[in-house]
């Protein structure tokens, strides 16, 4: 009779008072061992509710160590490291890009001790903490000036607020986009006091267009990436160049806010066909907003580029102070950007780039490693087969890399259940669920991971 199993459940008092209670409030404070307790307890009861028919033995040695591997799951920091087993190279959810060695390596050394961040060596005097990367990405860019904020959101209502403010933004209907959440166009339009002036269709908006809709209120013509919006078919779009000129013959400023940042070519047979930075600066965009955090792989941070009096205009807007960059991102996103410098090759040493550059046989060796390891594992099956890994969610649009995944099944555990375990395992590890099928892509888990993963699975197992 469930309500005999209901009046079977201990009292908290009694129960901390048992062999378990006392040495689990040995360990950690009586209120949190209580709540815990708490927990469990109203979880049994509605298993009783559900049709459980039989008590776990609350008393035992194994239900002690449940209720202390939930104790300290609970005093463990929200933000952990995870494993990325989804494929997806620059996941938003997921921390957008992991970063190189001597970037950590640069925000070690800064974040320890003091240093010149705002300070002129030379002369003694007050500096500006954007010396330290201006001239950096100027020399990888070929722009005339830069500036750099705390991401690239920052960077577009900046822009747009130093030079639009009170007057007229033309913008292509097609690119009225919503990226990411609430990082909306028309939003952060209107939040930089400007005014819209929508030109062209969905699909098709030409120069003709945005030539017929200036204005003497005209100051700004935008240009933005649609990221993970894409237009195919019957489409058009005005080239930049074009853009570029009509600007320039109306005294005006063409800013095109590019998003993903490519600042090095991606190796062929990659869908990924991001236009580089430098292609966009020699276009004569007169201003460039993109993200640290996406292709370029470095910290979050956003990356103005253009002319000298126009970024020299930008660190007049008062704003600026209110998106500044922070010491240690600003450390981390100088490291990423010498590895853009000779002798040194971004494809070997920026992570988000060795992962979207990874060959597909090299994956599918890690992915055959991986299984065999694996498949020691009692009730566990999974083959390698072929599937693509995905460039990334805002960043870039359907591009697709041809990969070697693994497809896992579990005896008695669906595809789902199996995921939902997977993420509580410390560190805990996301996958792909396709299908019915549970799907680990070795290109985005890092080698430093491969142990902890099979280990994941293991405890799973039991
Ligand atoms: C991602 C993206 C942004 C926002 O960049 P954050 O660094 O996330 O602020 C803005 N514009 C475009 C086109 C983007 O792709």
């Amino acid at each position: 009779m469930p309500e005999n199993l209901f009046e079977q459940l201990p009292a908290i008092d009694k129960w901390l008072a048992s062999e378990t209670g006392i040495s689990l409030t040995a360990e950690f404070a009586r209120t949190e061992v209580v709540d815990v307790m708490r927990e469990h307890l109203n979880e049994v009861r509605e298993g009783i509710s559900n049709g459980l028919t039989e008590l776990p033995d609350f008393n035992s040695p194994e239900y002690a160590a449940l209720i202390r591997s939930d104790l300290l799951r609970k005093k463990s920091p929200s933000l952990r490291r995870i494993i990325n087993a989804t494929g997806v190279i620059i996941h938003t959810n997921l921390g957008r890009a992991p970063l190189a060695d001597e970037a950590i390596e640069a925000m070690v050394r800064i974040a320890r001790g003091y240093s010149n961040l705002e300070l002129d060596l030379v002369s003694g005097q007050r500096g500006s903490r954007y010396q330290h990367v201006e001239s950096l990405l100027c020399r990888i860019t070929g722009a005339e000036s830069a500036l750099v904020v705390n991401n690239c959101a920052a960077s577009v209502v900046l822009a747009l607020s130093t030079f639009a403010s009170g007057h007229e933004v033309v913008i292509s209907r097609g690119e009225l986009v919503e990226i990411g959440g609430s990082f909306r166009i028309p939003e952060i339009i209107s939040k930089s006091t400007a005014n819209m002036v929508e030109v062209g269709t969905t699909n098709k908006t030409r120069i003709e267009d945005y030539a017929a809709a200036l204005s003497s209120e005209t100051r700004v013509l935008l240009s933005v990436h649609p990221s993970n919006y894409k237009i195919i078919g019957f489409s058009e779009k005005t080239d930049s160049r074009e853009l570029a000129t009509l600007a320039q013959q109306n005294e005006l400023i063409f800013m095109q806010d590019l998003g993903s940042g490519a600042l090095a070519d991606i190796k062929t047979g990659v869908s990924i066909t991001e236009q580089l930075v430098q292609k966009s600066v020699a276009d004569g965009a007169d201003i460039l907003t993109f993200s640290g955090d996406k292709l370029l792989g470095g910290p979050q941070s956003g990356i103005i580029l253009g002319r000298t009096e126009l970024i020299d205009a930008i660190k007049q807007n008062p704003l600026l102070r209110a998106f500044r960059i922070d010491k240690l991102s600003l450390a981390a996103l100088v490291a990423t950007l010498r590895l853009y410098l000779p002798p040194n090759d971004p494809a070997k040493k920026v992570p988000v780039l060795r992962m979207i550059n990874e060959e597909e046989k090299s994956v599918d060796r890690r992915a055959r490693n991986l299984l065999r390891q694996l498949r020691k594992i009692p009730g566990l099956t999974g083959t390698v087969v072929a599937d693509v890994s995905y460039g990334g969610g805002g960043a870039l649009p359907m591009s697709e890399i041809p990969t070697s995944i693994l497809r896992i099944e579990m005896a008695g555990m669906s595809a789902g259940g199996l995921a939902r375990r997977l993420r509580e395992t410390d560190p805990p590890v996301i996958v792909r669920v396709k299908k019915d099928f549970l799907i680990v892509d070795p290109r985005t888990v890092l080698p430093e991971d491969v142990n902890d993963l099979v280990r994941a699975f293991r405890q799973i197992a039991g």
